[in-house]
């Protein structure tokens, strides 16, 4: 069968295809600002919209309102100031000021979030009278982006034009943990040396924890996309993607044949298995492989699960379609790997991975499809 709303689809329909559903996107845009107010709630936007397309995706969350974006690089920067060309939006840069190059910050109006001495001295000598806005991030526990917190006190006196302060947690989504609380009772320490700067701390996990971390931004990333669907939350977001790829051929196999690369799993009983046109250079994990000993991932065809069979290959997946009808399943039919039975964060739990990498992942041969209405 191909997909229920199938209306957006290319008359030749042969290839994998990922759905993205804009409305969905802007309703947990409008969902999580909601939630949030009075706090402002920005779009974390990098990786290209984490594999979703960065233009499509700023257009819809900036009609739905969004005037704040954090990308990682410089490149994504200026690929989203040259997109989304209204002047009023703020674009900051996470991976803050790449060496050499601040001249292009001026040129596209972009906002370096700057964590070391070595970019803000950069900064400084550039910008002697304070005039473009950077933003500064702080380091409360995840020994990666941000000054020490030691510090907060000279970089408050240096005068500067600071248009946001922030951190980042480490553990939000981590229950029991304390960290996250630990984390945000640093920064707000931090906050009052600072007394006129917005200040944002708060992912997606953050940000559903508890209100305590919303403070003026919060920024998330994947909550937009359709993740954390699962958590039980008083914020519910919608899913965003589908993915779908049709079957290559149907065939019997007899009991003991192996299926695949290395021969790892064989055949218990008289089987039919499907081929599906998708691999792991499309994104899809080697992990989801199974074998006589693990159980993998599984497929879904018409709500029935149709578990992976053998290794997950270059361009082609086999699944088990034994306990389908026969001839109710056909060369050309769509399998969900994405969808209404498996969403983002399934699907990842069983690659031991987590949505993030599925989604950004997913490569350019599969057809994105963006659903309007
Ligand atoms: C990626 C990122 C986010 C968004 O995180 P999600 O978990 O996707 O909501 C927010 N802040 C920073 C600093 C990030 O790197």
């Amino acid at each position: 069968m191909m997909p229920k709303d199938n209306r957006t689809m290319r008359e030749i329909d042969c290839s994998a295809f990922l759905e993205i559903d804009l409305c969905a996107l802007a309703d947990n845009y409008n969902s999580i600002s909601e939630y949030v107010k009075p706090s402002l709630c920005a779009a974390t936007i990098k990786a290209n919209a984490y594999g979703l397309g960065l233009e499509a995706v700023s257009k819809t969350i900036y009609d739905a309102g969004c005037r704040s974006f954090f990308v990682s690089d410089l490149d994504e920067g200026i690929r989203l100031r040259e997109n989304l060309t209204s002047p009023d939006i703020t674009i900051y840069i996470l991976n803050g000021l790449m060496p050499h190059s601040i001249e292009y910050y001026k040129k596209y109006n972009l906002t370096p979030v700057i964590g070391s001495l070595e970019e803000l001295d950069e900064y400084r000598v550039f910008d002697k009278q304070n005039i473009y806005p950077i933003a500064i991030h702080f380091d409360t526990g995840f020994s990666r982006l941000g000054f020490d917190i030691t510090l907060a006190s000279k970089i408050s006196e240096y005068k500067l034009n600071i248009s946001l302060i922030m951190s980042h947690i480490a553990s939000a989504e981590e229950k029991l943990s304390e960290m996250p609380e630990n984390q945000l009772d640093q920064f707000l320490q931090i906050c009052k040396i600072f007394n006129n700067p917005k200040s944002s701390i708060a992912n997606s996990a953050a940000l559903i924890r508890n209100k305590s971390f919303h403070l003026d931004m919060v920024r998330p990333g994947i909550s937009l996309y359709g993740g954390y669907e699962n958590l039980q939350s008083k914020l519910q977001v919608k899913p965003v993607v589908k993915l779908y790829a049709p079957i290559i051929q149907i065939k019997k196999i007899k009991k003991g044949a192996t299926i695949g690369y290395g021969a790892i799993y064989k055949a218990t009983h008289d089987k039919a298995i499907a081929l599906v046109s998708i691999g792991y250079a499309d994104g899809i994990p080697r992990s989801l492989s199974s074998s006589n000993d693990e159980m993998g991932g599984q497929f879904y065809y018409e709500g029935q699960p149709t578990p992976i069979l053998g290794r997950v290959s270059m361009d082609i997946v086999a699944i088990d379609i034994s306990d389908i009808p026969y001839n109710t399943i056909n060369r050309g039919n769509f399998i969900e790997i994405i969808g209404s039975n498996q969403n983002i964060d399934n699907l990842s739990e069983n690659a031991d991975t987590i949505s993030y990498e599925i989604l950004t992942r997913l490569n350019s041969r599969i057809r994105k499809i963006y659903k309007y209405a």
